[in-house]
């Protein structure tokens, strides 16, 4: 508690990438603040490089650190989980019973991934060839099941948008393709993609380098696609199909390799407060990420309402635009830093090339680098491979705003 058993001036709801990098910028700014961060997990998990763990690249051990090394000093770790956010009473009720007051929120407990959407998935992830890179374990399952895959057919799929890097199912495709590319294997495999959604990827900018990997790799793609059920032991899965005329049928697909991403949502302690919009993610100014109506909550990272792309890169930018507004909220001055959507994919074509997607609101590309974006290249995958993990544990998550200057309002 705050040394007069007052309210926090923030609490903090997640201690993922959203919550440390927004309680570090604050503390930056201003390291009496007494701040508590609600954040269950032991482990803070760097999510973007079990796409690389996935693709042998990378060692799954080094994508987590002990949550303990990474909240700020001058921050107090509260271990549980928040229940209920009661945005009129300025508290929130804790899972191990008690309750939190607090001047300020800021809400970030990321997005659910919503497994059990998908008949038959959650009993059979993990065995029969059936994977995913969206959990830490499953990772490195999806590096077995592409080293063991000889001959066969491969799947990968892509639920309905909003999901937390939209560019990850695809990754997972092209780095198992070329691996079995380099192995000789590629063509007696028949790789397909299947998206519920219509098009390759949101930004028609980076749609022709992708389809040129997608016709080096020979992948079929396929639309309006989405997976509703997966019958491990036989190895099917069942699509259901959206036709040119608005029909569905439904068509099954028999496979080696199944690679999964789940339907996504906001947590249902987001979803179930009034903090929500009808989307069930908190609702916030696309600019500020204040509270539309709340004006002492702010909301950052995976949760929060606004329409760029789920990312720890968003969060990178989002985090000084929510530590500069909550103070002068708390100074009761007008808010003036603003955030343009920034959102990055580094869409990993081949081992050892990326290509580069950085965007705002909009679909307007914010390249950071002098370079047209839209060419797969060595020197962001260096980025990607070595740099990203250093920017995001040593930079993002202790307060050093690297590329990350909030627009003046
Ligand atoms: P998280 O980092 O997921 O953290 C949420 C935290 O909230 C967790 O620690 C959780 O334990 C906690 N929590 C949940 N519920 C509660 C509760 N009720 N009370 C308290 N705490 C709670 N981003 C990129 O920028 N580039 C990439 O290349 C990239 N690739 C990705 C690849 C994969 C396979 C995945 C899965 C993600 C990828 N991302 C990438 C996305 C990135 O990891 C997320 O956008 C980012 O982690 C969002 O941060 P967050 O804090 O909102 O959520």
């Amino acid at each position: 508690m705050p040394m007069d058993n007052s309210a926090w001036d923030v609490v903090i709801i997640g201690g993922g990438a959203a919550g440390i990098a927004a309680a570090a910028s604050l503390l930056k700014r201003q390291s009496s603040l007494s701040i508590a961060i609600v954040e269950p997990s032991d482990r803070h998990y760097y999510q973007p490089a079990w796409t690389l763990v996935g693709g042998g690249c990378f060692d799954p051990a080094k994508t987590y650190k002990a949550t303990a090394s990474l909240i700020p000093t001058n921050a107090k770790w509260v271990r549980t989980r928040a229940k209920k956010l009661d945005p009129d009473n300025q508290s929130v009720e804790l899972e191990n019973g008690q309750s939190l007051s607090y001047r300020t929120l800021v809400v970030a407990p990321g997005l659910e991934l919503n497994w059990s959407a998908i008949e038959g998935l959650e009993s059979t992830l993990g065995q029969h060839g059936v994977t995913s890179n969206y959990r830490y374990d499953l990772a490195s399952y999806t590096w077995e099941c592409v080293k063991t895959l000889k001959k066969g057919r491969a799947l990968f799929t892509q639920p309905a948008m909003p999901i937390k890097c939209a560019g990850a199912p695809q990754k997972a495709m092209y780095l198992s393709c070329h691996h079995w590319e380099q192995s000789g294997l590629l063509k007696d495999i028949d790789v397909q993609f299947h998206n519920t959604g219509g098009v390759l990827f949101g930004i028609a900018d980076f749609v022709p380098p992708l389809m040129e990997y997608i016709k080096r790799y020979n992948a079929t793609l396929n639309f309006s696609s989405e997976l509703i059920a997966v019958d491990g032991p036989t190895r099917t899965a069942t699509f259901m199909d959206t036709t040119a005329d608005g029909g569905q049928q439904q068509r099954k697909e028999t496979f080696d390799l199944l690679h999964v991403v789940p339907p996504q949502r906001a947590p249902a302690v987001v979803r179930e407060s009034k903090l929500a919009n009808d989307a069930g993610w908190i609702a916030v100014d696309e600019s500020t990420l204040q509270h539309t109506q709340y004006g002492n909550v702010f909301s950052l990272g995976d949760a929060c309402g606004t329409s760029n792309a789920k990312t720890a890169a968003a969060v990178r930018k989002q985090a000084p635009v929510v530590a500069e507004n909550l103070l002068s909220f708390l100074a009761d001055k007008p808010l003036s830093a603003g955030y343009e959507g920034y959102g990055a994919c580094p869409l990993t074509v081949e081992k050892g090339k990326v290509v580069m997607a950085e965007f705002g609101y909009q679909g307007k590309l914010q390249p950071s680098f002098p370079v047209n974006p839209a060419v797969a290249r060595t020197s962001m995958w260096l980025l990607k491979r070595y740099a990203m993990p250093c920017i995001y544990f040593d930079m993002m998550l202790k307060g050093h705003e690297w590329l990350a200057k909030p627009v003046k309002l």
